[in-house]
Order: structure tokens, then C-alpha cells, then sequence
């Protein structure tokens, strides 16, 4: 039997890319995955509920889906991930879906999608579902980098988030599937993996917590890189620094989203730390390893949010000097404890000022932490032909900084060593050195 083609079209966090490899997996029986939308007879679009803007991009984006239909009778269309969960009742109502699938339900997809109903749909959360049996299909990767999801789902209930209701209660992966997927993406020729998670290092499964899982995946191969993401500050432990910084492999990187830099700000974001504490934290990062980079998350204009306690905001990105920072204006999701209990009272044009002001900041700090880095020698893992010319690669150091350099003999998934040269506040651009 022919088999169908599928197109799927991912929005939002890298645990969306990861879910659209699962999906595939799921539907490989029935579906061959292509990237041309015109060509389709299943478009699945994963979506992403987290700001305001990212839900209106969908909606748009599916008026014009719709339009294919005229060429092609046969043409489902499909809405999964964290919209789906949030939604559906509006998806129904623009009568452009045929299926509705949330992302504790992918499994169920080839039997929804063979029911004669109008539309199908499966919303159903679990507390145990964490795909871990499934071989994701890795149908738009450079074949050097990978994901991995270890858990799904947050606790956290930070007031401001969606993510705990359109993805439910945290649960981990069986630590030895995470391992047996690690190292068969190695064998492949991957060689670098990220590991995945709405709050990665809660990750505990059989008595093994994130620090032991990391260290379990980072003796693979030497020359398999381990990254992850994204970490709560307050579940960053000095066990997992300490395993940082004794294994090469795992990448010298944090991304720890910082939020606000207030306290009364992170109280009522229920962030459950201080700024005390997250200094702390970054004290932590630079005695266990010096070099490592540091990045985080803003959100600027948060419920009643003052000027002083913008300022905090300020001071705090100046006191740690991040290398790399996202940064948002508030954004109130319905159904979250913030859009039930307060009022999102800061003007759009104060949000925007503020916006402005950490983002000129944080281009500072950016290009100071590039600067530091030119006469510097580096190693970075070879990823694929740079945007600037042919005659260039692009690749990763462990700090996860973006570095240019002429391709010269060198393939990709090779590590080269580079002699930075130059730089601006987004790359850093160097030469081959001979090892
Ligand atoms: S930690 Fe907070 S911001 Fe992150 S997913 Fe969980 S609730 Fe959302």
C-alpha cells in the first residue's frame, strides 16, 4: 500500500521540534514525512500557547492551509500541541481542522485518523505518558545535532505560564532509554545531543536524578557534546555543576531563566527564589567552572511591575553579565493564575520603553562577552555551511557561541580548532588551526 504524505509544521520550544520527531515515528507506518505543504495529504501543525502572538500566527497560518483544499479533496489538517490543549473549542469554530490532538495524545493519532467523524480529537493529559518507547524520526535534522526528551510536563506553576495545563504534571524518562537513544544517535554520526525538558533538571526516574543521568550520557563517547535545557533556578544543584564541570563533553552553558530581578516581581511570578538566590546560583556556576556562559529569560511589564523594580531588572543583568538573553514584554494567557488574580496594569507603551532598555543592555553585555573572546583558540563542532558564503562553516564552541570560519578541508561533525578574529554581538569569526 502507498503510503501517505505528511507535512508537518512546527511552532514555539525545542520540546515542539522533539514532539513533531515522535509524531512522525507514530504515523510512519501510514506516512512518509515531506517538506513541500502543497504536496500533502496531511498537514499536522504543532503549536505553541505561550505568548499571545505565537496563537494568532497559527490561526493565520491555518486560514491560509485551508486554501489548499480547493486543489486537494483528500487534504487533513491537523492542530497539535499546546494549542490544541488550550483552544479547541476555537479551533472547532473556524472549521478549517479536521483533527485536534493534545501532546499526551500522539499515540492515539493513526486511529483518530482513520474515523469517518468530522473532526477528531483527543485532549486527554497524562501522568504517565513519556513517548519513551518511541524512535523519533529525525526528518529535518544537520545529522550532528539532536534532541532528546527526558521529561514532560512542569510543576512549577509559575503565574504567568500556560505550560502546566496544556502539558500537564512533570514525569521522567527511564533513564536506560534515554542512555540507548543517546548512543545510538552517536553510532548514526550524531555528535552532539541536547537534552529535553519543560523543567530539565527535576528530571528523576528510578532513583536517578539529572546530575547522575548527564554523567550516565556523557561517558557514551568523549566525543558525543551534551547539552540541555532549560533549567529552574531552583533546582540547579551543585551536584550537576560538579558533574559539569568534571566531564569535557557536556557543554560549558547554562541557560537559566532569570525572569524579573525583584523580589516582590518573582513573588508574584511564583518563581519560587530570590534574586538572592539566584546569585547564589550564578556564584555557584563560576566557582565550578569560570568559563562557562550564562544565558536567561525577561519578562519586562509584569503585573504592576514599578520603574525601581525595573531598575532591579537592570542592575541584576549588569551584576551577572549574561552573554545571551530572551527577552519579552508580559503577555497575559488566559487561565493562568495571573490573568485570574491580577490585573495587567503596566501600558503597553511603558512595557515597550522597558523592552527597549534590557534589550540595548543585553546587546552590550553580548558584545562585551564576544570581545573577551577575540585572540582566544577554541574548539567547535562543525555543523553545516555558514549563511555569509560556501566557502565558510558555522558551528558551536562549548559556550554555545555562534563561530564562522572558512570551511578550508574540514566536514561537517568534525571539531576544529579556531582562533577567534573577530566579532559582533550575535557571532564570533575566525581561522583554522592546525591541530
Ligand atoms: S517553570 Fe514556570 S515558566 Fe517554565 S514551564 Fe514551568 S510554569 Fe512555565
Amino acid at each position: 500500500m502507498n503510503k501517505g504524505k505528511l507535512y508537518i509544521e512546527t511552532y514555539g520550544c525545542q520540546m515542539n521540534f522533539s514532539d513533531s520527531e515522535i509524531v512522525a515515528s507514530v504515523l510512519s507506518d501510514d506516512y512518509d514525512v515531506i517538506d513541500k505543504a502543497t504536496e500533502a495529504d496531511l498537514i499536522l501543525i504543532n503549536t505553541c500557547s505561550i505568548r499571545e502572538h505565537a496563537e494568532q500566527r497559527v490561526l493565520n497560518r491555518l486560514s491560509e492551509l485551508n486554501a489548499l483544499r480547493k486543489n486537494n479533496s483528500r487534504l487533513q489538517i491537523g492542530i497539535i500541541g499546546c494549542m490544541a490543549e488550550r483552544i479547541k473549542e476555537e479551533l472547532f469554530k473556524t472549521g478549517s481542522v479536521d483533527l485536534v490532538v493534545g501532546p499526551d495524545a500522539y499515540r492515539s493519532l493513526p486511529t483518530l485518523l482513520k474515523k469517518e467523524s468530522r473532526v477528531n480529537i483527543n485532549v486527554l493529559l497524562s501522568e504517565t505518558e513519556t513517548y519513551d518507547d518511541i524512535h523519533p524520526i529525525r526528518y529535518d535534522t544537520n545529522g550532528i545535532s539532536a534532541f532528546i526528551s527526558i521529561m514532560r510536563g512542569c510543576n512549577n506553576y509559575c503565574s504567568y505560564c500556560v505550560v502546566p495545563y496544556t502539558r500537564g504534571r512533570e514525569r521522567s524518562r527511564n533513564p536506560q532509554t534515554i542512555i540507548n537513544e543517546a548512543l545510538s544517535l552517536f553510532e548514526k554520526g550524531y555528535r552532539e545531543v541536547t537534552l529535553l525538558g519543560q523543567n530539565v533538571n527535576s528530571y528523576c526516574c528510578d532513583g536517578v536524578n539529572f546530575a547522575r543521568l548527564m554523567k550516565s550520557v556523557a561517558e557514551i563517547n568523549p566525543l558525543l557534546r551534551i547539552r540541555f535545557a532549560t533549567s529552574h533556578p531552583k533546582d540547579l544543584s551543585d551536584e550537576l555543576l560538579e558533574v559539569m564541570s568534571s566531564c569535557s563533553n557536556i557543554c560549558k552553558s547554562i541557560h537559566l531563566p532569570a525572569q524579573s530581578g525583584n523580589d516582590r516581581v518573582l513573588k508574584a511570578m511564583n518563581r519560587k527564589y530570590t534574586r538572592r538566590w539566584y546569585l547564589d546560583r550564578i556564584a555557584s556556576i563560576r566557582k565550578y567552572m569560570p568559563e562557562c556562559s550564562i544565558s536567561t529569560d525577561f519578562i519586562t511589564g509584569y503585573c504592576d511591575e514599578t520603574e525601581e523594580e525595573h531598575q532591579d531588572t537592570l542592575t541584576l543583568m549588569q551584576t551577572v553579565s549574561f552573554d545571551y538573553a530572551y527577552m519579552f514584554k508580559y503577555s497575559e494567557r488566559e487561565g493562568t493564575r495571573s490573568a485570574n488574580t491580577k490585573a495587567d496594569t503596566v501600558p503597553e507603551e511603558v512595557k515597550a520603553r522597558r523592552l527597549t532598555e534590557i534589550i540595548t543592555l543585553q546587546q552590550e553585555l553580548s558584545g562585551k562577552s564576544n570581545l573577551k573572546d577575540v585572540g582566544k583558540t577554541m574548539e567547535v563542532l562543525a555543523e553545516g555551511t555558514s549563511k555569509r558564503s560556501e566557502e565558510h562553516f558555522f558551528g558551536r564552541n562549548s559556550q554555545n557561541k555562534v563561530v564562522v570560519f572558512p570551511r578550508g578541508s574540514c566536514s561537517k561533525g568534525e571539531y576544529v580548532s579556531v582562533r577567534i578574529t573577530s566579532c559582533t554581538s550575535a557571532t564570533l569569526t575566525g581561522n583554522l588551526i592546525d591541530n
